[in-house]
């Protein structure tokens, strides 16, 4: 069930145990791809493990970090502060409205430091269990890219009407390394057409299985969040 489409007399009656945010981005994913990528498989993947669950799907966060994108023009960015301070507040206010626990599934890479920033904060200030829970990490996917094979395949079988053709091939790799370090802040400095990977490997059936492994991975996570009646989180050790 989905919040924002419950009355608050459905939400005192709704299943409260377990709270979904999905978050993503709205930044530039090659000719071919939506600016929404990222949030629609975050929120595809959060409807499908809703459904699966009955946990309760709270509302998204569509604008994400992600000012690496700043010179492919329309892509959108929020600071990581006020990235942070919503994401916090959202879940504050759930949890004061009685969501015991949360999942924030996300979808954009740039997002994953902050999620997790905000949820050890939100145990450590608060006790609040909140967790991270980004889909391609959660299913360990090798060459993620950007708009590239994996991407591209989870749109074509999830919005394949969103997909543009051609799909051309993009930069081989995020950036490039220095002397063990990174030295990529702008996505515009290492690959010309906003990609990275190659989407004409893309298919839709690629996509299911990418799709039906990582939301094996999340309604997993719900369910253990249902059984465990104890704070896992603890802070005293597991002496057993
Ligand atoms: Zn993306």
């Amino acid at each position: 069930m989905k919040l924002q489409e419950m009355t608050w007399e459905d939400f005192e009656t709704a299943d409260k145990r377990v709270g979904l945010i999905p978050t993503g981005s709205t930044e530039q994913h090659g000719p071919h791809g939506p600016f929404a990528t990222d949030l629609i498989i975050a929120e595809e993947m959060a409807t499908h493990a809703a459904k699966e669950t009955g946990a309760l799907i709270l509302p998204s966060i569509s604008v994400g970090i992600s000012r690496e994108h700043e010179d492919f023009k329309g892509s959108l960015y929020i600071s990581p502060d006020t990235f942070r301070a919503q994401l916090k507040e959202i879940i504050l206010s759930a949890s004061s409205s009685g969501v015991d626990r949360f999942v924030v599934v996300n979808g954009h890479g740039g997002n994953i430091s902050a999620i997790y920033e905000v949820c050890k904060s939100l145990y450590i200030e608060y006790t609040t269990i909140a967790l991270e829970w980004t889909w391609f990490n959660a299913i360990s996917a090798r060459n993620m890219g950007h708009a590239g094979e994996l991407e591209t395949s989870l749109l074509m079988f999830l919005r394949p009407e969103l997909v543009k053709e051609p799909r051309d091939p993009g930069a081989d790799t995020w950036g490039h390394r220095l002397h063990g370090t990174r030295m990529d802040y702008l996505t515009s400095s290492f690959t010309e057409n906003g990609i990275v990977g190659d989407p004409t490997k893309a298919t839709a059936k690629k996509g299911e299985e990418l799709f039906d492994r990582a939301t094996e991975k999340l309604t997993g996570l719900i369910r253990e969040l249902y059984d465990s009646d104890q704070d896992f989180l603890s802070r005293e050790p597991d002496r057993s």
